[in-house]
């Protein structure tokens, strides 16, 4: 019978058909041991007849592992050829499924055939954050996820302040979300292997703290921080509150933040502090 997920036989006779050399650029690492698949499925806790959210399908390794459970999946791909492959590679596979592909940039999608509650994806690793931020601002639905990224954004993603890996990333992506680690990935699972570790990170989506208006604010602070790491806040954020480190020094006594303090230290809340501090819209 049909095997229902791809096997290294099946990526490698998929890749020959497309005449698909994997490129680096588009992150282009694709998995082909049906044991990890089924694992990142059951850890996202899939649900028959939920719509998923998929990023980068790729060959399809995740794609029949997520509809293998009964999901409805919406898989967005940039490259057209495994775009326009991946329908009939389920058909194949698993007649009857519940696939809609969309061949677009993750970075620009918008409006989709579909409310998906959950994000489950293998993501492409340059890209990966931009793509989170991104689909966290834009699709709603959204409700919880687990993904597949680099080992070093996985635990900046899911770090706490203080933390030597507390970044930027950190600080936004805790706007929209609670964020942990949920166990490493082998390389070996790959085809082609990476040069990096992989980790699974989930997701369950929060209330924002704040209005967009506060959140662009917010985020526009919390790059002034971390682009001068090693400084004071008062220096950091001088050119964005008034442009001295008296003026930043100010806004961040109102703001309940000590001047002399750093960027890592602080969590979405403090920021957001003072975003309102300055934009004169405090509680
Ligand atoms: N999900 C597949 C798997 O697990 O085998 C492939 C994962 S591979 C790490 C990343 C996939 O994302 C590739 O198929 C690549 O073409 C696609 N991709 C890269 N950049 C993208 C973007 N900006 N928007 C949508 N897909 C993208």
């Amino acid at each position: 019978s049909t095997p229902r997920l791809l096997g290294p036989a099946e990526i490698r006779d998929l890749a020959e058909l497309l005449g698909v050399t994997p490129t680096k650029k588009l992150g282009q690492n694709f998995v082909h041991d049906a044991n990890t698949v089924r694992r990142i499925v059951q850890a996202a806790g899939v649900e028959p007849g939920e719509t998923v959210l998929e990023i980068g399908p790729g060959l399809g390794s995740l794609t029949l592992g997520l509809l293998e459970t009964g999901a409805r999946v919406i898989a967005v791909e940039i490259d057209r050829r495994l775009a326009e492959q991946l329908p009939r590679t389920v058909e194949l596979m698993q007649p009857g499924a519940s696939l809609t592909v969309v061949a677009e940039d993750a970075l620009k999608v918008r409006e989709l055939p579909g409310e998906p509650v959950r994000l489950v994806a293998n993501l492409p690793y340059n890209v990966s954050v931009p793509v989170l931020l991104h689909l966290l601002e834009h699709v709603p639905s959204l409700a919880s996820g687990i993904v597949m990224v680099q080992a070093e954004v996985g635990h900046r993603l899911a770090a706490a302040p203080g933390s030597k890996v507390y970044g930027a990333p950190s600080v936004k992506a805790a706007w929209y979300a609670d964020w942990r680690t949920a166990g490493q990935v082998s390389r070996q699972v790959f085809w082609p292997v990476p040069n990096v570790d992989s980790v699974l990170v989930a997701f369950e989506r929060h209330d924002p703290p704040g209005t967009e208006t506060e959140r662009a604010a917010t985020f526009a602070l919390v790059d002034a921080a971390f682009q001068q790491r090693r400084k004071m806040l008062r220096q950091s954020l001088s050119g964005r509150l008034g442009g001295t480190t008296a003026s930043a020094a100010a806004v961040l006594e109102s703001a309940g933040i000590d001047p002399a303090a750093r960027g890592e230290q602080l969590t979405v809340a403090d920021f957001l502090a003072i975003a309102r501090a300055h934009l004169g819209s405090g509680p």
